[in-house]
């Protein structure tokens, strides 16, 4: 073996279990301990002032200036008592990651003296240097400044990392004039117009009491873990977060022996420590376990607010790839991290609440929740079917392209999956069929009037290979990539779905002109809507190829790679639903689009440099001494006048193995040359998505074919079977 790798490997065999250092044993006592929550607010704030303040927080009212001053004061007293010396406005701008800069408390009072100081201003607002996040083009069209603004509706919290402590405080990021330059804006607007739209339809559905409604998230984080010896060694895992050689496994993970499998001890006390910082972070994780992947694990926290979920999910990212240095791993997030196993999603599970908490989308007990349930899914479904390029574009980044419309987990194709009883139950509904109402049995629920039928309570259908399923009570839309903030695909889903709930109100409005009753008005309609949106179920397996016949027939889109599927919603008639309802502007979608370009093209320079650097430096050089070591016994053996036939074979196919890593190298070199020429916008991801791909999956074959051959003693690059089963 290289000395490299048994360096590595040795690293690798004497790992102890590392132990968790203050693990939280009392879940409910520690619980958020590390927020400013209702808890630590009341403990410096009087009752009075936290009634304010949860009001603020849920957008009932203006944070006033007194109010203001107290509650930095309180923030102050609590942030010290946890030895906090700075803090930060924590955003989340268009790069998809989260950026904060540290601000010390330290001041001078008016006689000179250091005191710890935390305005109102430094609370409320925060004018970072932000030339250098993407904006695309934004703030060069508009004005050159970006401000981060206090979110009050999600908590202030606490970062540790090795005994530093940091306030973060939750924050927008917009320009002088109100313009998104960051992901949370806009899934703050699509809350409120999402809460409006169905509060409306609630209200002509007959239901005057609800008052708000908001979007829940549950999103199924997936991820890898390889040990630190492994992948430092791998420059690829570095600069690009996946590999770029890498062969097939004698034993990979078609045994399926790993998904629910037993969890290593030094993955366990992992996520021992990942859970513990999670919860004193106020993040309610709840499962773990091994994925069908050997080394792919998943965390899920229990669902909330969508705003909440999706800070709380860039947070558990940060916290997996923080906790996984001190237990020695490298927790890696992206899509596709090794050829022939399964890559990483993120299953956004999405429903709507109401304040009662109500779950919209689930069946209910009397026949007024189920038509108010037929009603909420059927919106869903036209949305789902009439904005389908939206949330196609929404999850489409280079990581990702790598799972969608490549064989596996979603396809590239939208459509949703039902389940059999609930799509059998939708296609009598849109064909207009009568139908008598079933045995009331065990598990299933009337609708009480006769045109429908009874539903089951409990969906227990499942589906891999949808992105986007029904699963009883919620959606779950699978297609999001695993390394994706997620407030940008919520978002989409959001507005979609306000959009089709407004149309369905305007038509109930008009149906019950002509219809008294309200539940065979609201039942027309219904009607109409599944007729309408019909085409985007499908039930069956969307990786198979009659899928992708079917699906052009019914005229579903099928965009395989991301700038496919940018250029189709960079169409006007895909995203004025956003325009229109007022999630973005015009320019503000313009900017996220081309900041998508520019990243994926980016991001797929960086890749083929990577691999060029690995084949010029790493795969080459172990070729050429497996070839000079094979060269020397032909000579020798020839020399001592015996047959040199199979070596001067083998050799002959070692040196086949260099001939194509250098065809293959040089073709490559050519395209990324070509891709600069280009750019980095819409013209350069065209370009890198299909023409500099090609180019690297053919060097990439050469490489891994080399890998197969060349001697251990000289291949320098940890192997897949040692990074993903050694631990
Ligand atoms: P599975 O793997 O079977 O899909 P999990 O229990 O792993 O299920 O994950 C389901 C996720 O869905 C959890 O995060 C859960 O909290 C979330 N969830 C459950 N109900 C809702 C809901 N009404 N809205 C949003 N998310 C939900
Ligand atoms: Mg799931």
């Amino acid at each position: 073996m290289h000395r490299n790798r048994l360096e590595a490997l040795r690293l690798v065999q004497k790992r102890k279990v590392a132990p968790v250092k203050d693990r939280v044993t009392k879940v409910a006592a520690q619980f958020g301990e590390r927020t400013f929550g209702i808890a630590q607010m009341s403990k410096y704030l009087t009752a009075a002032d936290v009634t304010q303040l949860k009001k603020v927080a849920a957008g009932e009212k203006q944070l006033d200036k007194a109010l203001a001053l107290k509650v930095a004061e309180a923030i102050k007293k609590w942030a010290m008592t946890h030895d906090v010396t700075h803090f930060t406005h924590w955003f989340q701008p268009l790069t998809g990651l989260t950026a904060e800069k540290h601000d010390s408390f330290i001041n001078y009072d008016s006689k000179g003296k250091v005191i710890e100081k935390f305005s109102v201003g430094q609370l409320i607002q925060s004018e970072p240097d932000a030339s250098s996040f993407p904006s695309g083009g934004t703030r060069t069209t508009f004005e050159a400044r970006g401000y981060t603004a206090w979110d009050v509706s999600s908590p202030l919290f606490i970062i540790e990392d090795h005994g530093t402590k940091i306030l973060c405080i939750p924050s927008v990021f917009v320009s002088y004039k109100g313009h998104a330059l960051d992901t949370k804006t806009g899934l703050m607007r699509s809350l409120k117009i999402l809460n409006h739209e169905a509060i409306e339809m609630l209200k002509e559905l007959g239901d005057k009491k609800t008052k708000k409604v908001f979007t829940t998230i549950g999103c199924e984080q997936e991820y890898f873990l390889v040990d630190s010896a492994f992948a430092n060694m791998r420059p690829d895992l570095i600069s690009a977060g996946r590999t770029l050689v890498g062969s097939d496994m004698p034993k990979g993970q078609e045994l399926e022996d790993h998904y629910f499998g037993s969890i290593p001890s030094r993955v366990l006390a992992y996520m021992a420590d990942v859970e513990s910082e999670l919860y004193r972070l106020g993040i309610p994780a709840k499962t773990r376990h091994n994925e069908v992947a050997p080394s792919q694990f998943e965390l899920a926290p229990i669902f909330e607010e969508a705003n909440l979920a999706a800070d709380h999910n860039m947070l558990a990212m940060e916290v997996l790839r923080r906790a996984a240095l001190r237990h020695n791993f490298m927790c890696i997030l992206h899509e596709k991290p090794f050829k022939g196993v399964n890559g990483s999603g993120k299953h956004n599970n999405w429903s709507m609440s109401t304040d009662a908490g109500e779950n919209l989308l689930e069946p209910g007990d009397s026949p007024s929740e189920n038509v108010r349930f037929l009603a909420f899914l059927s919106c869903v479904l036209k949305a789902v079917h009439s904005c389908q390029v939206g949330l196609r574009a929404a999850i489409a980044t280079h990581g990702n392209d790598h799972r969608l419309g490549a064989n596996e987990a979603p396809p590239a194709i939208i459509s949703v999956f039902l389940g059999a009883t609930l799509s059998g139950v939708v296609e009598s509904i849109s064909k207009g069929e009568k139908i008598e109402p079933g045995k009331s049995g065990k598990g299933t629920i009337s609708f009480g009037i006769n045109q429908l039928p009874e539903l089951p309570k409990d969906n227990t259908d499942r589906n891999r290979t949808s992105p986007f399923a029904f699963t009883g009570n919620k959606f779950e839309f699978r297609a999001v990539g695993s390394s994706q903030a997620i407030s940008y695909p919520v978002t989409m889903i959001n507005a979609a779905v306000a959009k089709a709930l407004h149309q369905f109100t305007q038509e109930l409005v008009e149906a019950k002109k002509k219809e008294k009753n309200t539940q065979i008005a609201t039942l027309a309609v219904i009607q109409k809507y599944l007729k309408e949106s019909k085409d985007i179920i499908f039930e069956g397996n969307g990786y198979s190829d009659e899928w992708k016949l079917e699906a052009k027939k019914r005229g579903l889109y099928n965009l395989q790679k991301t700038p496919e599927a940018l250029s189709e919603f960079a169409k006007h008639d895909h995203h004025k639903f956003l325009i229109e309802s007022g999630v973005y502007s015009e320019a503000e979608l313009e900017a996220i689009l081309e900041v998508q370009f520019e990243r994926y093209a980016k991001h797929l320079n960086v890749e083929a440099q990577t691999m060029l650097t690995l084949a010029r430096q790493l795969v080459l050089p172990a070729v050429y001494a497996h070839q000079r070591m094979l060269g020397q016994t032909v000579a020798s053996l020839v020399a001592a006048g015996v047959s040199a036939t199979d070596s001067k074979t083998v050799l002959e196919e070692a040196v086949k193995r260099s001939v194509e890593v250098n065809a293959g190298v040089e073709k490559l070199a050519a395209a990324v040359g070509e891709l600069e020429r280009k750019g980095f916008g819409k013209e350069g991801a065209a370009y890198a998505a299909f023409e500099l791909s090609t180019c690297m999956n053919n060097l990439r074959e050469a490489l891994d074919k080399a890998e197969k051959v060349i001697g251990d003693d000289f291949w320098p690059l940890p192997k897949y079977r040692e990074m993903l089963f050694l631990r």
